[in-house]
């Protein structure tokens, strides 16, 4: 950065952003980028280590190309060219080629990362900007808006700390107590049930198993995610639901995970899989009435929550980040009016609600259903895509969120 550049970032105040996940880090980014001075708190001690999120679609990839984020990930993570959809009882339905959108994007894979794996990137790399900070140990507990300011109050070791920014971006997750401080619905549901996930270095490789599965079933589908771990060969995540009729003990039993992968692959109880993580959570479908109040934005997370089927919920999260990122950076120097931010509540906000969660309902729905003639069409349907080569590129332009980026952009 020149010494103009520094000079004119520190004439302005910072926007600050709440939350050090990956969204929060990842505005920051785009806002330090564009000489805007920012400075991010998070309640925890460090960037969090739950394994969450880990597998970034191709637009994701392309907005992560500046500072060099792309790269950094690509040197750790796991290319996934190939995804499948299969079926417990019949096996194989399709695979998919996302090399088929080589013209489409220059990253024609899906790639897997952890995203505890992503944070300490995007921090090192906005760390890299003078004009960045980051205070952890630092809880957002509330704000008060002006007409050109917003103070906004935060809780440390030492006890409550008053700052002053000309922004705020909420990207403190699900329960965001930012959005909660402008009095923002998070209009949904919850699903009535939970969602396990269940590490293995049991290899599904031979069995068939592309690195990225979804595995329909009337009882118990199961997504399959390989993931990179600590380096070659890596872990095999698993997802699958599990009802009301278990406890959060039974699920988190070693017991639990061993039955899960013998139904997956057809084997007797007895086997002895090494089982590394397991954790249940739960799944909600909500999206922010507004993205916008006044001087506070929202993004990732705290915007818009989904199921996980379909890999959207982070992604559209970073989406948000760099789509914000430049409005903002834009609108705090000078060059647009405000109302750009209204743009990206519209651009963002009729994504979320028409894309990320119509298809991430119809997903789930595709992978549970019940009804073997509805099973049946749709294995139908997708062998008639997998056969089309323009079909399927038209299938994985949305399934990829290419199409959904489109969308968003076409909104004015
Ligand atoms: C099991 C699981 C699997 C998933 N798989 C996928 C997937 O495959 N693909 C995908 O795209 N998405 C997936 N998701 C969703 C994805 O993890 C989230 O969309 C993502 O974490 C959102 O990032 P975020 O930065 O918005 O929020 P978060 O990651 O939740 O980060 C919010 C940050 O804010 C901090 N914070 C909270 N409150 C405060 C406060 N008061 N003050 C200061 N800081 C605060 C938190 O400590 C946290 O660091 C998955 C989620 C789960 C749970």
């Amino acid at each position: 950065m020149s010494a103009t550049q520094n000079q004119a970032a520190s004439q302005l105040l910072p926007v600050i952003v709440v939350g050090a996940g990956p969204v929060g880090l990842l505005c920051a980014l785009e806002l330090a980028r564009r000489d805007v001075p920012v400075l991010v708190i998070e309640s925890e001690a460090g960037t969090t280590l739950d394994l969450r999120a880990g597998t970034f679609h191709p637009p994701t990839m392309e907005m992560l190309g500046p500072d060099g984020v792309a790269d950094a990930m690509m040197q750790v993570g796991i290319k996934v060219r190939h995804w499948q959809s299969r079926d417990r009882e019949h096996g194989l339905i399709a695979q998919w080629d996302l090399d088929v959108l080589r013209n489409d994007t220059p990253y024609p894979f899906r790639l897997h990362l952890e995203q505890h794996r992503l944070t300490p990137i995007l921090l090192e790399k906005l760390l890299a900007y003078p004009h960045a900070q980051v205070l952890f140990s630092h809880a957002f507990t509330g704000l008060t808006q002006r007409a050109d300011s917003v103070q906004v109050q935060a809780l440390s070791a030492s006890g409550e700390v008053q700052l002053h920014g000309s922004y705020v971006v909420g990207a403190d997750g699900g329960k965001s107590a930012v959005r909660k401080s402008v009095a923002i619905e998070f209009d949904g549901y919850t699903w009535p049930e939970r969602y396990s996930v269940v590490s293995t270095t049991f290899d599904f490789e031979p069995l068939g198993y592309a690195d990225n599965a979804y595995v329909s079933d009337p009882e118990q589908w199961i997504a399959f995610f390989r993931m990179p771990d600590k380096g070659p060969p890596g872990l095999w995540r698993m997802t699958l639901p599990v009802g009301p009729e278990l406890s959060d003990e039974e699920v988190l039993a070693p017991a639990f995970a061993r039955q899960a992968i013998n139904r997956a692959i057809g084997a007797p109880e007895s086997n002895n899989y090494p089982i590394v993580h397991q954790s249940v959570y739960r799944v909600h479908q909500r999206v922010a009435k507004q993205f916008r109040a006044g001087r506070v934005l929202l993004a990732g997370d705290s915007a818009h929550v989904n199921n996980p089927l379909g890999g959207f919920g982070l992604n559209s999260g970073i989406h948000d980040a760099v789509n914000l990122g430049d409005k903002l950076a834009r609108v705090v120097h000078g060059r647009d009016s405000d109302a750009l931010l209204d743009l990206y509540d519209r651009q963002r906000r009729t994504v979320a609600m028409e894309y990320v969660q119509t298809i991430s309902i119809k997903n789930k729905e595709n992978l549970e259903e019940k009804d073997p003639l509805k099973r049946q069409a749709r294995f139908d349907e997708m062998r008639a895509i997998a056969a089309d080569p323009d079909k399927t590129r038209a299938y994985l332009l949305t399934s990829s969120m290419i199409n959904s980026i489109k969308r968003a952009n076409a909104i004015t």
